[in-house]
C-alpha cells in the first residue's frame, strides 16, 4: 500500500552495513500460484507455452536487501519497509547502539 508523505516528514533511510542513504530496497516475495497456460503447436515451435491467467494462492515476504551492498535488512513486513524508507524505523548494528539515558539510572 502506498503512503502519502507530508512535506518535511521525509527522512532518508540509511543502510546499517554500507551506510548508503537509500530511497528503495530490493524485496523478494515467495508466491504460490496457479498459473494457467495454453500450449500450442505452430510452424516454428511444438509445445509453445503462453500464460493465460494466474491466481496467486499465497504470498510471503521472503527477504529485503539493500540495493547497494545487497546485504539482508531485517525488514519482514510491508509496514516495516515503509517505516524504514520514511526514516521512522532505524536499523543499527549492535556495536553502534549508544544508551542516551543516565549511565547510573539502572543501578
Ligand atoms: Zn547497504
Amino acid at each position: 500500500m502506498e503512503k502519502t508523505i507530508e512535506r518535511g516528514e521525509f527522512l532518508l533511510a540509511i543502510c546499517p552495513y554500507c551506510k548508503a542513504e537509500i530511497n528503495s530496497v530490493h524485496v523478494t516475495v515467495k508466491e504460490i500460484a496457479f498459473t494457467h497456460y495454453e500450449v500450442s503447436v505452430s510452424e516454428k515451435y511444438i509445445g509453445e507455452w503462453h500464460e493465460t491467467s494466474k491466481e496467486v494462492d499465497s504470498q510471503e515476504l521472503y527477504e529485503t536487501r539493500c540495493p547497494y551492498c545487497q546485504r539482508k535488512l531485517p525488514l519482514y513486513s510491508e509496514r516495516e519497509i515503509n517505516e524504514f524508507l520514511a526514516g521512522s524505523l532505524i536499523i543499527a548494528q549492535k556495536s553502534e547502539v549508544r544508551y542516551t539515558g543516565s549511565p547510573h539510572s539502572w543501578l
